[in-house]
């Protein structure tokens, strides 16, 4: 029988502020058979669909991506917060609620030859996803998949990344 994934992971009322419930997904990776099945089942969406890298947004997509990349034999990109990579860099600029933020790939990481997966641990707004198609279509790279642990539905993310033409899943909604 399927593992209750959903089960697994933790609300805290007023994380990192006052009126947001905060999924915590620590409790799930603590899992060992809800954190092997999280990746498998992404992973068992995506085989023998030619991808050749999965892409994971710092922090959290660096859990469940790099775990998919080994489960689909293929390489992993970090997209990593402004200042972090060594080489020299891509970015992408997005509105935060308060400010702007940026995210950050190596310039040549990619080609037109790669089809990438976008893995994250949560999608809410849309906003982090967005950018990193952004970010990873700017390489020449097909990005037509995103996958994601945990879609808060009523946040609309998930439509607005379907709306720029990539297909989403998630384990959790
Ligand atoms: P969005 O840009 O879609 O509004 O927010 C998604 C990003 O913020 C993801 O990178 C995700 O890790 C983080 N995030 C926002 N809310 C939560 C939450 O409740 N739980 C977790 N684990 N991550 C969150």
């Amino acid at each position: 029988m399927p593992l209750d994934l959903k089960a697994l992971v933790r609300t805290i009322p007023d994380y990192p502020k006052k009126g947001i419930l905060f999924r915590d997904i620590t409790t799930l990776i603590e899992h060992p058979e809800g954190f092997k099945e999280s990746i498998e089942r992404i992973a068992s969406q995506y085989r023998g669909q030619g991808i050749t890298h999965v892409a994971g947004i710092e922090a959290r997509g660096f859990i469940f991506g790099a775990g998919v990349a080994i489960a689909l034999g293929v390489g992993f990109i970090p997209i990593r917060k402004k200042g972090k990579l060594p080489g020299e860099t891509i970015g992408q600029n997005y509105a935060l609620e308060y400010g702007v933020d940026t995210i950050e790939i190596h310039a040549d990481v990619l080609d037109g030859d790669d089809k990438v997966l976008l893995v994250d641990d949560l999608i809410a707004t849309g906003g982090t996803a967005i950018a990193a198609v952004g970010l990873l279509r700017r390489t020449g790279a097909t990005v037509e998949d995103a996958a994601f642990v945990i879609d808060l539905p009523d946040l609309g993310g998930a439509d607005k990344l379907k709306a720029e033409r990539v297909v989403v899943s998630a384990l959790i909604a």
